[in-house]
Formats: C-alpha cells, structure tokens, sequence
C-alpha cells in the first residue's frame, strides 16, 4: 500500500478535462471545482484520487478514463462512477445511470479500494431541437463563439449557425476539420438530410461546406470516438465501428445564398444507426479558416420528387426491376410518374432467379473411391463442380450368382441433396475341386481332401462304366472305400455342393488301389479218379481270390477252368491216358504262376 503523505488541494489547472478537437468553448465544459476544492484526505493508507486526471468527452456523462501518476484506474475497482445536477435553487438530484435529458450536470468520481476521495467534472447533454437527438461531441475551431456553438445546427432555427472558426491557423485547410459526433435515443435510417446555409452566406461563400461524409454506428465503442488526422484531415476511420452511410465530395448542390434549404438524399439506405459521425472534410474556400451551417436536418419532410427508373430484368444473380418511379428523399416507390400509386419496394423488385441446375453430370474415379458432381446452371454460364461423399453396400458373390458393389454418391448445393448409384458387378467364385489324396488299405482305400471354402457337402463319384456315379455323400472331407479289389485300379473324385448346386469337376481325380496282399503257394492238389474224369480237390488258400486249373497241353499251360471252389472235375478224358495239371490261386487279380504243385492225373 502506497501511503501519500504529501496530499494538495486540487489546483484548477490540474482539472482541464482533456477534451479531444479543442478545447471548451466558453459555455460548454465550464467547469465547476466547488466540490473538488472540498476533497481531502481522510485516511493516509489509502491513496487520494483527487490529482487523477479525468478524461471525459465535452457533451457526454461518459468518464473515458480516470487516471492518476501514469496509472489507469479501473472503474468500480479503483472508483465508481455517479452524477448530479443542481437546479436554479440549490437543489441537488443525483443519478446513478448517465442522464441523458438536455443541461449541465457533474460526474462524481469516487475512490473505492485502494483509493479514496472525490472528484467531480461537469459535461453538459447537449440535446438538440429534434427529440431524441443529442450531441457527444465534435471538434470545432479554437475561437467559435457561444453564439455560434456546434449544437446551434441541431436547434432547429435557421437565424442561429454553428461556425466555427480559427483565428490563428489561417485557413481551413491548415487546421484540423471539424466533426460532429451525435446519438440517437432511436436509432434511424437516414433517407434524406437538408443542410441549410447560413445568415451570411453569400457574403462569406467560401464557408460553405464542400466535402463532408457521414458514418453510423450501432457499437457502444462510437461513443468514444476520437479522430486522428493526417494533414489535418480526419483518417483511420475504424470500419469494425463505423459505416460509411453518405459522402459528398465536391458538392455542386450548395449555393452561396443565405437561409436555403438544400436537400441531399440517401437513397435505399434502410440500415439504421444509434450513433452518427459526421465528418466536414473540405468547404468551398480552402482559404478561409471559417466553416459554417446553420441547420441539418434528417428525414425531413420533403416533397415527393420521382425519377423514372427503367425496368431491368433479374438474372440468375441479380435482381431486377419493373418499370417504376422512385423518390429518393423520401425512399418511396411509385408505379406511376404522377406518384398516385405507391407500392413498397418488394413489389418493384424481381428477385433473382438463382441458377437452375438440371441433374448433374457425375464423374467417379478409377476406384470409385472420389467422385465430383458437375452442375450447369440452364440459363447463365455458371458451373459448379463438388465433391461427393461415398458409400458403397456389397452384395457378396457365390459360386452360382455373381455378386455387386453398389457405390452411391452424394453431393448438397444450395441445400438440395443429390445422389447417384454405380454398380459394379463382382464375378461368381471360382470352383476349384478339392486335391484327393489316398491311404490304401486291405480292399479299402481312405480318401482325403482338401477343404473347399462354403462347401455345404462333398460327394464321393466313382468312374464306373464309362460315366460318374455318386458313390456316397456327406460333410467331411474324407471318406474310405470299401470292398475294393487288391490289384484292381479305381478312378474316383470329389464333388462339392456350393450355394445349394453340385459341383463336379473330374479333373481332381485319381486312380485308387488297396494294398496288395501277400503272395501265397499254390495249393496242394489231390485227385480221385472217375469214369473217363478226375476230380481235383485241393484246400483253400488263405487270401485267394480265385482258383484256376490249367492243363499242360502240346508244351504249354492252359487254363481249362477258373472259379472259387476248391474242387473241379475234369470230363472227357480218355481212360489210362496221363494228365498233367495243376492249381493256380489268384492274388490282387493275377495268377500265381509258380505251378511246382502240378500233378499227373489218369481216370479210370
Ligand atoms: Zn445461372
């Protein structure tokens, strides 16, 4: 805590309001230091306000900035802000809220916190003749005179003129222009504006205003509005804050002729602004150090005064119009020149058409992974391409139906949605038979296969008589075969049921055999003879498939019978005559040829 021991009595010169564009003219901002006078002190740890400097704008309750040894204080941390005024009686009436009725009032700025004490700064609202309107400030020469005050222009008497002036600084063109910054309670669209010159216009032409602009403002910031100049011109105009709602530059309406009314229009401005800047940038003679007006009035009243406008026709951007008559003083549209007939303006307006797009052209990419859809507007040239979005459903393939993947495209323009389909078509499986392989056995053989992907059943086919036969069905992927021939030679493969079909495709088939069975001897044979026959008899040999009796005739070995019993009778043989036979047994389907059990036979 800083402690001030050291606490002066406020000196008047410490309590120039620094007021931006001038200082006060003589009535305005006449400060009254009555109170500050009164401030002491009253606790040491607490640091005193009352050297602060104040800055306030010369017609606005408004306390910009209070600020004390290069410190900016914060309002309602370091001090509160209230008002008063004080009638012609003495009596004082406090505000807590900025008043805003016309007259001169005192802000009461009071330390709070790390501060204590009071000052008091004086403003003055200065209204206007128009209700509603009242000044906040303006830049004005060093030397205008209260008789010819800034807010003389807004009293709405045309004997009284704002005119201001600098002795000093020699001509206009060498000091600063003036502005003039006003609030409206309501804010207004300005469609027209009346200046009116002054007593001694003609006399002093070159006080007539020549450039100037208008700016409105709906930003709370507008009531702090500073100018900066460059050359003494008004620059660096915040376009966050203020728009540009009318400029004159040049003017050629103004004449040099006392009390005249001279209208300005501000056609189709509809946009209404609280706060209002009015910049004077130029009057007629540069040379003179005077400028002066000695009303302005907006929205006046004025006569209705059309201008022909002819019909233009809407295109797809642009608006268009019937034919009609438009007064622009007083923003009002008329459908005849006699202006008997007024309609609003949506009535003269044709609206633009917008583009028209038909279907738009689609353009996918090589995998249908980006697509851009093409639109051409019907009546104008535009063309707009956008990108889509893509989804896509897959209806899978089988090994009967072919499959699709169905891409859909989706663009928005103008909050209208557009899609489209592309189908690409995704070829049936491919069947490839199973690899059979086999495991031999004793007159089986075990096949095994290899799994087929979806396959609902395998068949096992056999190659019999020249066709395919089905020998047998199921869900595994092997199978024994039994009762098979050793030494004899099976073609079989494997079928496969898919999505519901059989398919066969014999070129995985193999040539199946079981195991061979181990050679045996022939048998022993014994004979009994009979009337010009024998009988052979002979015990069966394990593992024989059959049994063949051969004869030895003219040097030779000759199967005379072959069958599966164990004994045989030869007939038709001649009495005492001597035969030499023997017994032959068949393994895995061939003869065993070792016939060391032949025999010599001789019947009765
Ligand atoms: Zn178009």
């Amino acid at each position: 805590m800083i402690v001030h021991k050291t606490l002066k009595r406020l000196a008047a010169a410490s309590l120039a309001i620094t007021l931006v564009g001038g200082a006060v003219p003589a009535n305005i901002g006449a400060f009254d230091l009555s109170r500050s006078t009164s401030v002491v002190a009253s606790a040491e740890s607490e640091i005193s306000i009352s050297n602060a400097t104040v800055t306030m704008k010369a017609h606005s309750a408004k306390v910009q900035s209070v600020e004390l040894n290069g410190t900016k204080l914060q309002k309602d941390i370091d001090y509160t802000v209230s008002y008063s005024q004080t009638d012609s009686d003495g009596k004082i009436t406090e505000f807590s809220a900025p008043p805003k009725q016309t007259g001169n009032y005192k802000a009461v700025i009071t330390g709070i916190g790390d501060y204590q004490g009071v000052i008091t700064r004086s403003f003055d609202i200065v209204g206007s003749g128009y209700d509603g309107i009242s000044i906040i400030d303006a830049g004005q020469g060093l030397h205008t005179p209260s008789n010819e005050h800034l807010f003389l222009i807004f009293d709405k008497k045309q004997n009284t003129k704002w005119c201001s002036r600098v002795i000093n600084s020699g001509v206009y063109a060498n000091r600063d222009s003036d502005w003039l910054l006003f609030e409206a309670d309501t804010p207004f669209a300005i469609h027209n504006y009346v200046l009116t010159t002054a007593n001694d216009t003609s006399r002093y032409p070159g006080r007539n205003w020549k450039s100037w602009r208008i700016y409105g403002s709906n930003s709370e910031a507008a009531a702090d509005y500073t100018p900066s100049y460059t050359e003494h011109k008004v620059t660096d105009i915040d376009e966050d804050i203020w728009s540009l709602v009318n400029q004159v530059t040049d003017d050629t309406v103004l004449q040099p002729v006392n009390y005249t009314e001279f209208a300005y229009a501000v056609p189709h401005n509809r946009i209404k602004y609280k706060y209002y800047l009015l910049i004077l940038d130029d009057i007629v003679d540069t040379t003179d150090n005077i400028q002066q007006m000695s009303e302005i009035e907006f929205n006046a009243a004025l006569p209705v005064s059309v201008t022909h406008v002819d019909a233009v026709p809407a295109d797809c951007l642009n608006a268009g119009n019937i034919e009609h008559w438009y007064d622009e003083y007083n923003d009002k549209y008329y459908l005849d020149e006699e202006a008997q007939n007024e309609v609003d303006e949506e009535d003269v307006i044709i609206p633009a058409s917008g583009h028209s797009y038909g279907r738009p052209e689609w353009k996918y990419d090589a995998k249908n992974h980006t697509a851009t859809a093409t639109f051409k507007c019907e009546n104008c040239e535009d063309v707009q391409t956008v990108d889509a979005t893509i989804t896509s459903k897959t209806t899978s393939p089988t090994y009967v139906k072919e499959g699709k993947k169905v891409y859909t495209a989706a663009v928005k323009l103008n909050g209208k949605t557009y899609t489209t389909n592309k189908t690409v078509i995704l070829d049936k499986l491919t069947y490839t038979p199973p690899t059979i392989t086999c495991l031999k056995g004793d007159g089986a053989v075990k096949l095994q296969w290899t799994d087929v992907k979806g396959a609902e059943k395998y068949a096992v086919a056999g190659f019999i008589s020249g066709k395919w036969r089905i020998l047998d069905q199921g869900e595994g992927t092997s199978y024994v075969l039994k009762n098979l021939l050793a030494g004899k030679e099976y073609k079989v493969c494997v079928a496969t049921k898919l999505n519901g079909e059989w398919f066969t495709d014999p070129s995985n088939a193999i040539v199946v055999t079981p195991k061979l069975k181990p050679l045996k001897d022939n048998p022993a044979v014994t004979y009994a003879k009979g009337n010009n026959a024998v009988k052979l008899s002979w015990d069966a040999v394990d593992g024989a498939e059959k049994y063949a009796v051969a004869g030895f005739i003219n040097g030779r070995w000759k199967i005379l019978a072959e069958g599966i019993g164990t004994s045989y009778v030869l007939k038709d043989l001649k009495a005492g005559y001597q035969y030499k036979v023997a017994v032959s047994a068949m393994f895995n389907g061939k003869w065993n040829t070792d016939l060391s059990n032949a025999i010599t036979v001789t019947p009765k």
